[in-house]
């Protein structure tokens, strides 16, 4: 099997599976019980706070533990709405953002109550304006501003520094989705000073369902968006997910190991042979963006021919990535692909690979062979 689909999501390194288990074993109690179990439960989910704190250098954030990034996104955006409504007694917010983002930001934004939506322009690699950012935080009734960091069809980075310096500026929350960087790269929330940030395990070779809002202690905590018991601070009711929580911790401390001892090199060199083998394989094909601001792992590349064609002859083949949209959206068309310019014919020829760190050479060498064999059937 050869898996090239890690923006969708990521298998878990053996060792976070053996973690996960271990954990399910050892900490079967209720963090919130009294008796010595749950103290030793509630013991382990403040190890792995403070663990997850340090390896994102997030000492000036508190971290609420959630089932993933969709609800992350949620809670930051409802919760800052909500606060600046009842703050200013008005009945109506802005919200900018970009159409870069997963559908658990605009549909969110879509349907909140009272919010409109300012939605900035993306030159063709994606990258958003930081001037027009500028000119929209001029308008008073913008509550927050929602950003990725990085883009999980093509790849885009965003200059994250400018956009929360911009943020800062006009005193306006910046909420960064961040899914699709922690574990690629060394991170300083500290340094990046964004107001909340978004995580998600199973980007990272982590348990699925589990993940983590960062919330800046510099402003008041966010309003829970469900209503239920006092855990996570009274942020986040419900019985803590242990298990997925230390297998959590435990990928993104592997993950900084991968990039400490030079993995993004390698997954860049297997992504160039990669472009380059399809580039002698496949005359009129063509690669977005991959330049130093794009994730290094990803590579949107638009096929001469239907992308659903090669890569279910591909999947045929145990080979698997991502088409158009890509999983999110499950389908071809792509509102990052539209907004960046793409017809939707180009949208329906275009394919996603994406690296992680159990990807090696013996992968790409496949891939290449079995794109071959697939083009040759698919020309008969
Ligand atoms: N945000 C971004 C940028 C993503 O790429 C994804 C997953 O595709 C999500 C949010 C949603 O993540 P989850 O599956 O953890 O809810």
């Amino acid at each position: 099997e050869t898996y090239l689909d890690n923006n969708a999501t990521s298998p878990c390194f053996e060792e976070v599976i053996s973690c996960v288990a271990e954990t399910a074993r050892v900490f079967y109690a209720n963090p919130s019980s009294l008796h010595g179990a749950g103290q030793r439960s509630r013991a382990e989910v403040s190890r792995c706070r403070s663990e997850l704190r340090d390896l994102v250098k997030a000492s000036n954030y508190g971290i609420i533990f959630t089932s993933g990034a969709t609800e992350s996104n949620n809670l930051a955006l409802r919760s800052v709405v909500t606060q600046r409504m009842s703050e200013t007694g008005a009945s109506e917010a802005s919200v900018v953002t970009t159409p870069m983002e997963h559908p658990s930001v605009y549909e969110t934004l879509a349907a909140l109550q009272g919010v409109t939506v300012v939605m900035l322009s993306v030159d063709a690699s994606g990258r958003i304006d930081i001037e027009e950012l500028h000119e929209a935080l001029k308008d008073e009734r913008v509550a927050v501003v929602a950003v990725s960091m990085a883009n999980s069809e093509i790849g885009t980075i965003q200059d994250v520094h400018a956009i929360t310096a911009a943020c800062r500026g006009a005193y306006v929350h910046c909420h960064l989705d961040m899914t699709q960087v922690f574990g690629r790269y060394q991170v300083s929330l500290n340094g990046i000073r964004a107001d909340s940030v978004t995580l998600s395990a199973h980007k990272f070779h982590g348990p699925k369902g589990v993940g983590a809002l960062f919330y800046t202690l510099a402003r008041p905590p966010p309003t829970p968006c469900t209503t239920g018991g006092k855990q996570e601070q009274g942020l986040r009711g419900g019985t803590e997910n242990v298990p997925g929580i230390a297998g959590m911790s435990l990928a993104l401390q592997m993950c900084m190991g991968h990039v400490r001892s030079g993995a993004t090199e390698r997954l860049q060199k297997m992504l160039q042979e990669i472009k380059d083998g399809l580039a002698d394989t496949l005359p009129g094909v063509t690669f977005r963006d991959s330049s130093t601001s794009t994730l290094y792992q990803t590579l949107s590349v638009v096929l001469p021919v239907r992308s659903a064609l090669l890569v279910e002859e591909l999947s045929n083949m145990d080979v698997y990535l991502g088409v158009g949209g890509c999983a999110c959206s499950k389908g071809q068309y792509s509102r990052t692909l539209e907004a960046m310019g793409a017809s939707k014919e180009e949208m329906a020829r275009t394919i996603r690979i994406s690296l992680g760190f159990l990807n090696d050479d013996r992968d790409v060498t496949r891939f290449l062979r079995c794109t071959r064999m697939a083009l040759a059937r698919l020309k008969k």
